[in-house]
């Protein structure tokens, strides 16, 4: 049975992400989305929030399973006895961040693969980043994201406000 693990930071998932994950489970029997509980991002969003925003977002998906981690992706990638991992590659500096990564970790763990799927063209230059700066300034999310994750961009936005 091949297993595949998508990580990231998922601050939060958007529909960039959710294409990635609809192209990669179709490619494996199964699928764990890895949410990074350490991410040196400084996430908006807690770990738990992010994870829960994926599940909701996953349920039409029914070889897909969410789980956080810490410390090092391989290692996760093998505790879930998976070999494959998979990312998005978007048109502008992704490749050459991914490429770093690689090298580091085929030397730490040569037996897991990397698969890069390309970005559609429709969510290239969409990402968690984007998504944050347009809901500060009260943009249209619906396009971008599921709507529970617009609803919760919109929440968080407006309690940040208020203890501002
Ligand atoms: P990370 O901190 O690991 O980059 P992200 O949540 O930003 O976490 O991204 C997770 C993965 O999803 C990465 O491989 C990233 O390139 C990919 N990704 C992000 N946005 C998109 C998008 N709009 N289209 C395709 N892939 C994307």
């Amino acid at each position: 049975m091949l297993i595949g693990v998508y990580p990231g930071t998922f601050d939060p998932i958007t529909k960039g992400h959710l294409d990635i994950i609809g192209r990669a489970s179709a490619l494996c029997q199964k699928l764990i989305i890895g949410v990074y509980e350490n991410s040196g991002k400084r996430p908006l969003f807690s770990v738990e929030d992010r994870v829960e925003l994926i599940r909701e977002a996953i349920v039409d998906f029914p070889n897909v399973q969410v789980k956080s981690f810490h410390g090092l992706v391989v290692n996760f990638v093998r505790s879930v006895g998976a070999s494959v991992m998979f990312r998005g590659l978007r048109a502008s500096s992704d490749f050459e961040r991914e490429f770093g990564m690689t090298l580091l970790n085929k030397k730490l763990a040569p037996d897991v693969e990397l698969v890069c799927l390309m970005a559609s063209s429709q969510y290239q230059f969409l990402s968690s980043t984007l998504i944050k700066e347009f809901a500060l300034l009260g943009g249209n999310l619906e396009d971008l994201v599921p709507a529970h994750v617009a609803d919760a961009l919109r929440g968080k936005v407006l309690t940040d406000f208020i203890r501002d």
